[in-house]
């Protein structure tokens, strides 16, 4: 997607340890322009796929998420990363966190999921597919089908779209990084 990847260029920041610096537009401060376009994309993509519900995880998911649910029509779900008092039934599953570099639960209230929906998954960052793979965890508890995963940036050297694929997964990225070696992004194209 032309203009995700020319800001990527422009405003990215390859950080040590193979970390993309995305906070101008994704991860802190948010471009709602970019991420209708992003929202439309995915919507594209996955059309054909009878979509009934997206899941994503707080927080950076969220607004991608909202937007491709917009245009697609259906409902989004957040898995959330602390189990609140008012959640009294809980799909749960660990997750090792690649930014945080330790484990911590997502979980998703019974109630919004469940073995009749058809489920597009979609993130901001594809790394090593820890995050992804917990979303198919929960999805396998409550019988919900996964019909494919959305990934605004994935890294390509890193094994996440290989581990998805290899569970017969359908993944879409908008961006690929190919590496971020010697602090310089350099894509996929
Ligand atoms: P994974 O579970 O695929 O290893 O990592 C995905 C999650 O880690 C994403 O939801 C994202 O929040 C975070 N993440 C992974 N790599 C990066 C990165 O290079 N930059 C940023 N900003 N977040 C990342």
């Amino acid at each position: 997607m032309k203009i995700l990847e020319e800001r990527i260029l422009r405003e990215g920041r390859s950080l040590p340890g193979g970390v993309l610096k995305v906070d101008g537009f994704i991860n802190h401060r948010m471009d709602p322009m970019l991420m209708m376009a992003i929202g439309e994309e995915f919507a594209r993509r996955f059309a054909d796929c009878g979509v009934n519900k997206i899941l994503t995880i707080e927080a950076s998911g969220i607004a991608p998420a909202i937007m491709a649910g917009y245009r697609l029509g259906v409902p989004v779900v957040f898995a959330k990363k602390r189990r609140p008092s008012t959640m009294q039934e809980a799909y749960e599953a660990e997750v090792y966190s690649f930014t945080k570099q330790s484990s911590g639960m997502i979980c998703i209230d019974r109630e919004f999921l469940g073995a009749d929906d058809r489920v597009l998954f979609i993130d901001d960052f594809l790394a090593n597919g820890n995050a992804a793979l917990g979303i198919l965890d929960l999805m396998a508890q409550a019988g919900a089908r996964p019909v494919g995963m959305g990934f605004v940036i994935e890294k390509a050297f890193q094994q996440g779209a290989e581990r998805l694929r290899e569970r017969g997964v359908r993944v879409e990225s908008l961006a690929v990084i190919e590496s971020l070696d010697d602090c310089r992004i350099r894509l996929r194209r």
